[in-house]
């Protein structure tokens, strides 16, 4: 029998509308199993057992009076990048070590409104910069498939989290691939929304025209429920979209008979991982099987999407994080000579390597007589590979391709090797570059039993789509249901 933390948000709404189980009763086994597994694998920055139960006690009365929504009740880890007022919010970094918001998030106050139960908040990368988990100024996440393998990031802790029982759901932040990655890297699914889907206000910014807020979860059911949380304009913030967003859970039983698949062959050209190829074969025959058919396709400025991405997020992150002076909060250095020597030890002492880097090359990219030969150029390759897809999904409902283009790597492996660590992304971030959803799901295991994702990729508010195609993935796989034997 399985214990209570190990099954689906679903499920256990379920359990509460039948009265099989309570929220508290369901908290506490979380909370025994962070206690258990947390030591070993580092998920969480700030853990809040008492107020988690407190809330769940909440949860039980509101359920008890029939007052319930559909995922009261459910605990939940959010990334430590999203405000949630009262909390300690440190982005992963010591100049944030001790930031409070005076405010919640847009995405904290949804879930309160619906009576979850947040547990505390997840590590991710320093300002969600990378693709590890590695540059937290706590330490790293460690996956729970094998301890001595990264997460993947930014948003691993939120990931291995959810892989490891340690929360029955999360929210992430994808920029560049930071909930797809770690979600298949974790061997669970995770999904990034259209940009201007879910509300930014109050998400810590790193690069604002692409930062997107989005949940990881056990399958595409508990996706779908968390999607009807957080999907909605907020007037709060002004990239936010008003439109009518749909229930997605009433597209989890769609047949997706008839629908067509598109395959860039820029994406499956650079996959030379075998492990990753079987992967994508295995996914193209399942849903060969369901009467899904293939388009080949091209995306031909694809190749382009990195370099000109590792232009734009710098140059926007050098921009937000100017506000990291030591005056307004966070962590000022302790000896300084003077205002300007006081910015100065308070910025070097406070950002780790990774940031500082990504301060400097933004910096140096947007500095007069470098920016029409940089951030100008970066912009104008972003258009034409949102024209790219845009052409592309004139022929196909959905795209399918590789998450990562390997299996998890080892802590410490791609370290000294910033380049490396950027290819991890290779996949995942045009996805950002034209703001389109995508969603990864498990797709099976490495020949050292670790998790590869595939990544599946819609048109703009098209996210209905994806948790149709990921469920009917889902109904006849169980890549998804297995765990790691911690
Ligand atoms: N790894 C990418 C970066 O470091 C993406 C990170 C993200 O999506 N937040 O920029």
């Amino acid at each position: 029998m399985l214990a209570l933390y190990e099954y689906t948000a679903g499920r256990l709404a379920e359990m509460l509308r039948t009265k099989e189980t309570s929220s508290v009763e369901i908290t506490r086994s979380v909370l025994e199993r962070i206690d258990a597994v947390e030591e070993k694998l580092r998920c969480y920055v700030t853990v809040s057992p008492e107020e988690a139960v407190k809330m769940a006690e909440e949860a039980d009365r509101r359920l008890a009076a029939g007052d319930g929504k559909p995922l009261t009740g459910i605990p939940i880890a959010i990334k430590d990048n999203m405000c949630w007022k009262g909390h300690r919010t440190t982005c992963a970094s010591k100049i944030l070590h001790n930031f409070h918001p005076p405010y919640d998030s847009t995405v904290v106050r949804l879930l309160k409104e619906e009576g979850i139960v947040i547990l505390g908040s997840a590590n991710m990368d320093e300002f969600a910069m990378g693709s590890s988990t590695e540059t937290s100024h706590w330490g790293p996440t460690r996956n729970p498939w094998n301890v001595e393998m990264i997460p993947g990031g930014s948003s691993g802790g939120s990931a291995a989290a959810v892989a490891a029982g340690e929360a029955v759901v999360t929210l992430g932040s994808d920029t560049g691939g930071s909930i797809r990655l770690p979600a298949a890297f974790c061997g669970v699914s995770g999904m990034k929304p259209t940009y201007g889907a879910v509300s930014r206000y109050g998400l810590v910014a790193y690069a604002s025209s692409l930062d997107q807020i989005g949940p990881i979860a056990r399958d595409a059911r508990d996706i779908a429920l968390l999607l009807n949380i957080i999907c909605g304009h907020d007037p709060k913030d002004s990239t936010s979209v008003p439109r009518d967003y749909p229930n997605f859970s009433n597209s989890l039983d769609k047949p997706v008979k008839g629908m067509k698949i598109g395959l860039p062959r820029e994406f499956f050209d650079k996959l030379e991982d075998p492990d990753v190829n079987r992967v994508m074969k295995d996914a193209r025959q399942i849903y060969r099987s369901l009467g899904v058919s293939f388009v080949d396709l091209s995306l031909p400025h694809l190749d382009y999407a990195l370099a000109a991405y590792y232009i734009i997020a710098p140059s926007e992150a050098s921009s937000n994080l100017a506000r990291y002076d030591g005056v307004k909060y966070g962590f000022r250095a302790e000896n300084f000579d003077g205002m300007i020597d006081m910015y100065c030890r308070s910025r070097a002492e406070g950002f780790g390597a990774e940031v500082k880097r990504r301060i400097m090359l933004g910096t140096y990219a947007l500095s007069s007589g470098y920016y029409d030969a940089y951030y100008l150029k970066a912009a104008k390759i972003r258009t034409l590979i949102t024209n790219d897809f845009r052409k592309a999904f004139e022929e196909c409902d959905a795209i399918l391709c590789p998450t990562a283009p390997s299996p998890p790597f080892r802590i410490g492996e791609k370290m000294d090797d910033p380049i490396q660590m950027y290819l991890t992304d290779v996949f995942t971030i045009p996805v950002n570059m034209a703001g389109l959803p995508g969603m990864a799901i498990p797709g099976g295991f490495s020949s050292d039993g670790l998790p590869i994702g595939i990544q599946l990729v819609a048109s703009h508010f098209e996210e209905a789509r994806l948790v149709q195609l990921s469920s009917a993935f889902q109904k006849e796989t169980d890549h998804h249901l297995k765990r790691p034997s911690l």
